[in-house]
């Protein structure tokens, strides 16, 4: 049995000319979906209708395997197309998929001055605004956002880690870490 190598290719969904494939969703080219506010529903969506193509998307994002990787199976089929796709998708995949981690620092200010330093709290969305405020309170001490982190006015490192899961039950002890001491 003679089957058509296009037909081939398309069936297994992997090489041949790759045509945008549109989100269900959204509409757009699966590529941009992380633009759309509603993501969330896209994922969704493509996680049923395109689950390889989803997880393509999810996967680049670690940049582990590096964007050329997959199943290129028959070779010689990089098209410029492609290439473009690839990194529309890388870009994607940073925006998806943050390092989630939260670091503590103790910094010294100077004659037993210390401040505590909460460096990767929007990587769990965690507004710095609202964190700072919840510290002070907290602490009863003076707290401010400085850049991507907040900066508490005392060492209450120990501290951080009970009260900031308590917090933000998203928040997973394991992902917090003691980064030791911060030179200023
Ligand atoms: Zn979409």
């Amino acid at each position: 049995m003679q089957v058509h190598p296009n037909f081939v290719n398309r069936f297994e969904g992997v090489t041949f000319p790759v045509k945008v494939k549109y989100c269900g969703e959204c509409g757009l080219p699966i590529e941009y979906c992380s633009y759309f506010p509603d993501y969330e529903k896209c994922k969704i969506w493509l996680e049923k209708n395109l689950p390889s193509d989803f997880e393509k998307l999810l996967d680049v994002s670690g940049g582990a395997e590096g964007g050329d990787g997959d199943e290129t199976g028959e070779g010689g089929k990089k098209s410029g197309r492609q290439k473009r796709g690839g990194k529309g998708i890388v870009k994607t995949k940073k925006k998806a998929e943050v390092d989630r981690h939260i670091g503590l620092w103790r910094a010294n200010r100077g004659k037993k001055k210390y401040v505590t330093i909460v460096s990767g709290l929007t990587t769990f969305e965690i507004d710095l605004k609202e964190a700072s405020k919840f510290f002070a309170g907290k602490f009863a001490c003076g707290s401010s956002v400085t850049g991507n982190e907040v900066v508490i006015q005392g060492d209450v490192k120990d501290d951080l880690f009970d009260i900031i899961t308590e917090k933000w039950p998203e928040v997973d002890e394991d992902s917090i870490e003691d980064m030791g001491e911060k030179k200023i």
